[in-house]
């Protein structure tokens, strides 16, 4: 068997309502070999062996629990209309996912007392997502909201959570590999923290707070230029300088896909432009936008 036959094999049957799409094709094709380096980004990174993991492609519809990709036994789910939209870096993505996947192996069914820090700020870390999702999640939170972003390590888990997940292995520059090595072999947290970084918990936690204050401090100041560009376009939309507005969405879109958070009122302006200007192009993107815009409230 070819090299090739195997990786398709990753890919699981998908006949949702991108089947007939040229976009989602596009991707599809580039899938497995893409998954193949993730894997083996991911062993390199760690030393130690990656099993394949099978790719699910699942329309979220109108499921608007936002972007995040799912992970199980031995599979990642992606949905398909951010993917379509280009709404997230698929290759860190795939780092992050294909980690889950990993420690959930590993572990088995130690892995259920596994805190949540640890597997999504471990994913985060692994995959390089860290100063990306402090500079979203800086812009999400706004000037006031230092509280909402390190609040400590435990507790409910939510979006705001992840930077300060991250922060907890980004700190320690390439220990935080030994650390994550170390917890793919247990579930006893402060055990692996004492052994690898010398560190009791109460240590661990107020320097990984410290560390996440330090970078996100300067980012809450902003400006955000995600926000900015939106903003602006917004803005000329307003002042009905529709050419001009348009410019500006596209550069947006161009820039900033991966804010998904933006990005919904991003497409929609850009689609309402279209129709304004009487361009030949907004029949076709009025099709897309029916498809790809339902993962966003109206
Ligand atoms: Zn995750």
């Amino acid at each position: 068997m070819t090299t090739s036959l195997l990786l398709a094999l990753l890919l699981l049957p998908y006949d949702g309502k991108y089947a007939d799409d040229p976009r989602l094709d596009a991707i599809r094709k580039e899938l497995p070999a893409r998954a193949e380096a993730a894997r083996k980004k991911l062993e390199d990174l760690l030393q130690v062996k990656v099993p394949e993991v099978g790719i699910r492609l699942v329309d979220a519809g109108d499921d608007r629990s936002g972007v995040f990709a799912e992970s199980g036994d031995g599979f990642i789910a992606l949905k398909t209309e951010y993917l379509v939209l280009g709404a997230f870096d698929l290759d860190k993505t795939l780092v992050h996912e294909m980690f889950h996947c990993l420690q959930r192996a590993r572990l088995g069914r130690r892995y259920d007392r596994v805190p949540e820090w640890v597997r999504e700020g471990a994913a985060l870390y692994l995959a390089g997502q860290g100063p990306e999702r402090a500079r979203s999640l800086a812009a999400i939170a706004g000037k006031d909201g230092i509280s909402k972003l390190v609040n400590g390590l435990g507790g409910s888990h939510g979006l705001l959570d992840y930077y300060e997940d991250a922060a907890a292995f980004e700190r320690v520059g390439a220990r935080g590999r030994d650390l994550v090595r170390k917890l793919l072999e247990t579930d006893d947290v402060a055990a692996a923290v004492k052994e690898v970084l010398g560190e009791d918990m109460a240590t661990f936690e107020a320097e990984t707070m410290r560390h996440a204050r330090a970078v996100l401090e300067p980012l809450l100041a902003g400006p955000h230029a995600p926000v900015e560009a939106l903003r602006k376009a917004q803005a000329l939309a307003a002042e009905a300088k529709d050419a001009e507005a348009l410019e500006a969405v596209r550069g947006f879109l161009a820039l900033y896909r991966t804010e998904a958070w933006l990005l919904g009122d991003a497409v929609r302006l850009e689609l309402e432009l279209l129709r304004r200007t009487g361009s030949p192009d907004h029949a076709e993107a009025a099709k897309r936008a029916a498809k790809d815009l339902t993962v966003f409230a109206p």
